[in-house]
């Protein structure tokens, strides 16, 4: 046996009972803790924990989980395997200034001209492919040696063709491998679309009472791939560049964007050029413009707990008293995860904006996450978990990022597994406390699992899957990145103890940050700092869709406890059964406890442990440390009395 000390000072002991088996907490007493806030709050959080989640058009009172369908593999009629791939990169994207002016509000049109800072990868390229969804492009040309001085710097003009989807730009002379160019694409923005696909606009209302609710607000969404709807640009994860938004408006509409505000200069008739630099490289997905009439309230400072980062929420006019309250943690917060992650948080700033028709959901731009409209309206406590799970984006998506959607759970799995670590700190300093706040968030992220996720292999997709019909669709399987994702995470924190599963995940953060993850990237960083083989692990919880079911008996013969375990979800050769420990938790009449673990490789383990006195209660797996549901089928029957109701799931 080898016990550890939490890092995490606050964090209870971990007990280790053998190499390679399951660590749990040390319980003082029986480990009860509240089963989250019932399944419709579960599934509103969810539904608003990330924006992507409502793509699909679910209404609050649905579950976040798509409508199950076989996820296709192959192409019936041509044979054709239905995967996707990263996209190639022939050309390292380095930078992109986007100068935008906004000359119309009705109709909405910006004036646009994108200038793109390029080399090639690979060998000496004569074509350059954008992802560009329906621009109204105008010209194009290329700048050669951009960083020369003693050339004549302008652009030359270039042949394209546009089928409304793909730009291909032909180079009159190849860039060679190592060779800078810049390309310059000069275009109008006149498609403004729904919600969540791009660049979107709230018209205002001419009664309204602020300039907040007159004028309009313009706002983009990235994520999946919607930001190649206003600019061109590699629309895929797997490539950084640093960005910067030059934008001109009408006064007194304000613009935020990522990164530094770097000049906001008056012009003549009354508008306003808001200049934005994003210097540290982040992947197109993540650039964000948000355009309206604002406040900004400032939450950093000197006094706050994170004294030297500008922290800012913008906020309708009126509202920036209330939201300085509300999003009030967010300094503390991002002190926290600095600490936790050994990380510092990474970018120049920290702004929430507020935004009107942004509805139902909150994204995690770099540096800028955008805020549903309600937002402004709702208390610290409801928005609590939302901005938790929006700030742990700031390290897990937009410093390292999924190098594909098919490791999305690397995103979403750790920002929401975040909300129960800022809950538990927030818990203080009292063991039980921290225990049950950090239990309760998880208990949600496995009663939504264990009452939707029924699949197996090969008709439902795992975790980890690059099978999807378009990429929004990862956000919403049933291997939901944001309920098995984070309650993975829960599994391989208590099966590796604190230290070593933070030390992992700082070694994760510490090699791949400004870069792109892929699963086995994480394992590896777990696999180094805890000595352990976690390919199995990995396997069966993110690579295999479903999660356990297990039919669970107990017996008593005076001296010892039997238990058998029975796996009953589906067992064939794509889906063997899983192997694990599981706990049970053993109580005695003196409110004593103990744990004994059922080692479960097969369909079938039965396994009898000698407890020298009648147990007179049992809890399976309290803690949650197995992606599994048990059913009690025969309850322990305590020694000299009637059939108890003991054994009970948690
Ligand atoms: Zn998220």
């Amino acid at each position: 046996m080898v016990s550890m000390r939490s890092r995490c000072s606050k964090w209870p002991v971990v007990h280790k009972t053998s190499e390679g088996a399951l660590c749990s907490l040390r319980v003082p007493s029986l480990p009860m803790h509240p089963i989250g806030k019932g399944p419709m709050t579960a599934y509103v959080r969810c539904l608003i924990a990330c924006w992507v989640l409502v793509q699909g058009g679910f209404a609050f009172a649905q579950p976040s989980f798509q409508p199950f369908a076989a996820v296709r593999r192959i192409d019936p009629d041509t044979g054709r395997g239905l995967a996707n791939w990263p996209h190639a990169r022939h050309f390292d994207h380095k930078h992109m200034r986007l100068e935008l002016d906004l000359v119309s509000l009705d109709p909405p049109v910006f004036e646009a001209r994108e200038t793109l800072r390029l080399t090639p990868i690979g060998r000496a390229r004569s074509q350059i492919r954008l992802d560009a969804v329906d621009l109204d492009i105008g010209s194009v040309g290329v700048r050669r040696a951009p960083d020369d001085r003693s050339r004549l710097r302008r652009f030359e003009g270039l042949s394209f063709t546009y089928d409304g989807q793909d730009l291909v730009i032909s180079l009159d002379l190849p860039a060679e491998l190592g060779e800078t160019i810049e390309v310059s694409i000069g275009y109008r923005i006149t498609n403004f679309l729904p919600q969540g696909q791009g660049l979107s606009i709230s018209l205002g209302d001419p009664d309204g009472e602020t300039d907040s609710e007159r004028l309009p607000v313009i706002f983009s969404q990235g994520q999946s791939e919607h930001n190649s709807k206003w600019f061109a640009c590699h629309d895929f994860p797997n490539e950084r560049l640093s960005t910067e938004l030059i934008v001109t408006v009408d006064d007194p509409l304000q613009v935020v964007s990522n990164g530094t505000l770097v000049e906001r200069k008056s012009l003549a008739g009354g508008r306003t050029r808001f200049h934005w630099l994003q210097s540290q490289p982040h992947v197109n997905y993540l650039v964000t413009m948000v355009i309206g009439a604002l406040e900004r309230v400032e939450l950093g400072g000197a006094d706050s707990a994170r004294p030297g980062l500008p922290i800012g929420v913008w906020a309708p006019i009126g509202r920036g008293e209330h939201v300085r309250e509300a999003f009030g943690e967010t300094p503390a917060m991002i002190a926290y995860f600095e600490r936790l992650f050994d990380e510092p948080y990474p970018w120049d700033k920290y702004d929430q904006v507020i935004t009107r028709g942004f509805d139902f959901g909150a994204m995690e731009n770099t540096s800028a996450t955008t805020f549903y409209p309600y937002a402004a309206y709702q208390s610290r406590d409801e928005l609590r978990s939302i901005v938790a799970h929006e700030l742990a984006h700031q390290w897990f998506g937009d410093l390292v990022t999924c190098k594909g959607w098919e490791h999305i759970w690397l995103n979403e799995g750790w920002a929401s597994y975040a909300e129960a670590l800022w809950n538990e700190e927030l818990a203080g300093d009292d063991p039980a406390a921290r225990r049950s706040a950090y239990l309760s968030t998880v208990a949600e992220w496995a009663d939504a699992q264990r009452r939707g996720n029924f699949g197996s292999s090969p008709e439902q997709a795992p975790l980890v899957s690059n099978f999807y019909a378009n990429p929004d669709e990862p956000f919403m399987k049933v291997d939901n990145p944001y309920s098995k994702g984070p309650w993975v995470l829960h599994m391989l924190r208590m099966g590796l103890g604190d230290e070593v599963f933070f030390a992992g995940t700082r070694g994760y953060l510490d090699r791949m940050r400004f870069g792109q993850a892929e699963t086995g990237d994480f394992r590896r960083a777990l696999e180094e700092a805890s000595g352990r083989s976690l390919e199995r692990f990995f396997e069966q919880w993110c690579m295999r869709p479903g999660i356990a079911r297990l039919d669970v008996g107990f017996t008593w013969d005076e001296s010892s406890m039997s238990v058998e375990v029975v796996q009953t979800q589906r067992i064939d050769a794509i889906n063997p059964a899983y192997h694990f420990l599981l706990p049970i938790y053993v109580q005695f009449a003196d409110g004593s406890g103990r744990y004994v673990y059922v080692n479960v490789e097969g369909p079938m383990a039965r396994q009898a442990f000698r407890l020298g006195r009648a147990p007179v209660d049992v809890r399976i797996d309290p803690n949650m440390t197995v992606a599994g549901e048990y059913n009690i089928v025969k309850s322990l029957q305590p020694a000299g009395g009637a059939e108890s109701s003991a054994g009970t799931n948690q």
